[in-house]
């Protein structure tokens, strides 16, 4: 293997680290134990190596966003020319420039329906708080300042910033000052039935319909939801549930906004979640994928309907906007991002690899009876490990099973992802969708070798 550095300075800058860099989502106590756990020099593809030379599989494309791999030197080209013509301007008080009119006339031409309007931000969390902003500030406009309550679901991730941590229902994320906001509410996810007005199911009360008619429909703005539940630990919903959902809103004159931040841009092998089920929002936040994480930039896509009515009741001044809203670099790092993704049909593949990847956790549940519950929509995928698979019983709290597999993995050169949260053990992955069946294979071979290690440890 090639070092790349030599040992007294990764310790040095082991020793940085911990000295000056407080981690984000990260075991401060285990920061400053043991430094930091990896440090990166490069990518690509699928892989990225560290100081030490040695070459990870990154099966969670890094943060679920490097959706077209890494080491894509033609982003860093079109953002150095970008920079060198226009590196930033405004777009407030209706100043605009060439990259951001070029990606919102092409990010109309992916989404569906008419959801054809774009504001930007730098990120998921903005998007989300963004589309918050936005469908209360519209219900206002129209003489109904009342409906201002959010329901995401249960076990939903939509960022941090107090908004959006507050439409998440990870408790952890909530426990943080300041708290939860007011008007964040929760239903049990993907209850199909109860969503239909099925009130015989014991769920009913806690469900999106159960909700709203115990609040009052006067007092409700919106519903969020990923189309694929993913921090939370990769749920799908079932057939029928998105389709339930809009029927719900519709029936109720409720929004619905759609988080695409991490199924949006192919991840589910459909350009956008939604896709799917052929579902159309009237709001959708995205990010991550938009610019497979060279650069930042999110987005929030509302309804043509939405913008005019906006324009329509208001001669006001939106008054919401980032610095980095609509930044020229971010823009042009997305069209091209945006164009690989299309000219080496990424999404198409994508959906080809699903089976690929679920042929893989066929075999490992097939060769261990810990694995179970194995999912794939796209390249996005999951596990859960269980004590008694046949009766579903998860490993008591002490035993925690999947970060010690994650740690396994890591021993062999893959990286991927534990959710832990709620007792469960679930191993998540979201590769970068140029992942070929080759790699698919070593993956799930990795996997393989890292269970029986576990195995004999727990067992
Ligand atoms: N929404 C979803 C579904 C996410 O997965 C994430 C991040 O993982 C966010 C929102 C927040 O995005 P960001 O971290 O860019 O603020």
């Amino acid at each position: 293997q090639l070092k790349v550095m030599d040992e007294k300075e990764i310790k040095r800058l082991e020793e940085l680290d911990k000295k000056y860099f407080l981690h984000p989502t990260s075991s401060l106590k285990q920061h400053q134990e043991k430094g930091p756990k990896f440090i990166f020099t490069e990518g690509n593809g699928v892989y990225l190596k560290d100081v030490h030379g040695d070459q990870y599989i990154d099966a969670l494309a890094s943060l679920w966003n490097v959706n077209i791999g890494h080491g894509r030197k033609e982003l860093g080209e079109v953002a150095s020319q970008q920079m060198g013509k226009l590196a930033y301007s405004s777009a407030f008080n209706n100043l605009s420039h060439e990259p951001v009119i070029r990606l919102s006339e092409k990010l109309a031409s992916l989404t569906p329906g008419d959801l054809n309007v774009f504001f930007y931000t730098s990120g998921g969390s903005e998007s989300n708080d963004t589309a918050f902003k936005l469908v209360r500030h519209y219900w206002k406009l129209k003489g109904l300042p009342e409906k201002k309550k959010i329901i995401g679901l249960e076990r939903g991730y939509h960022g941090v910033t107090v908004a959006a941590s507050s439409a998440t229902a990870i408790r952890q994320f909530q426990e943080m000052a300041p708290g939860k906001a007011p008007d964040f509410l929760h239903a049990v996810p993907h209850k199909t039935n109860c969503e239909l007005g099925d009130k015989n199911d014991p769920d009913y009360a806690r469900s999106l319909r159960g909700i709203i008619e115990r609040e009052g429909a006067e007092t409700i703005a919106a519903v969020i939801m990923e189309p694929v539940q993913g921090a939370g630990g990769i749920h799908i919903a079932p057939e029928g549930y998105f389709e339930a959902v809009r029927q719900l809103c519709d029936e109720y004159g409720i929004l619905m906004i759609a988080d695409e931040v991490i199924c949006g841009f192919g991840r589910t092998g459909q350009m956008f979640g939604v896709d799917n089920w052929n579902v159309v929002p009237d709001v959708m936040s995205m990010a991550k994928g938009i610019t497979s994480g060279y650069i930042q930039l999110g987005a929030v896509g509302i309804t043509e309907r939405l913008r005019d009515d906006l324009a329509n009741v208001s001669n006001d001044v939106l008054f919401h906007g980032f610095t980095y809203s609509g930044h020229p670099t971010a823009c042009a790092v997305a069209l091209k991002n945006i164009d690989i993704l299309e000219k080496e049909n990424l999404v198409e593949h994508t959906k080809q690899m699903e089976s690929v990847l679920a042929k893989g956790f066929n075999y490992l549940e097939e060769k261990h009876s810990i694995v179970a519950k194995s999912r794939a929509k796209g390249l996005l995928g999951a596990f859960e490990l269980l004590a008694d698979r046949e009766n579903g019983i998860q490993f008591s709290p002490d035993k925690t099973v999947a970060p010690l597999l994650v740690e396994q993995c890591f021993k062999r050169k893959l990286i991927v992802r534990p959710v832990t949260y709620g007792g469960t053990n679930i191993i998540a992955m979201s590769p970068p969708l140029v992942m070929t069946k080759e790699e698919i294979e070593t993956m799930i071979a990795i996997f393989d070798e890292a269970i029986k290690a576990v195995k004999k440890t727990i067992l």
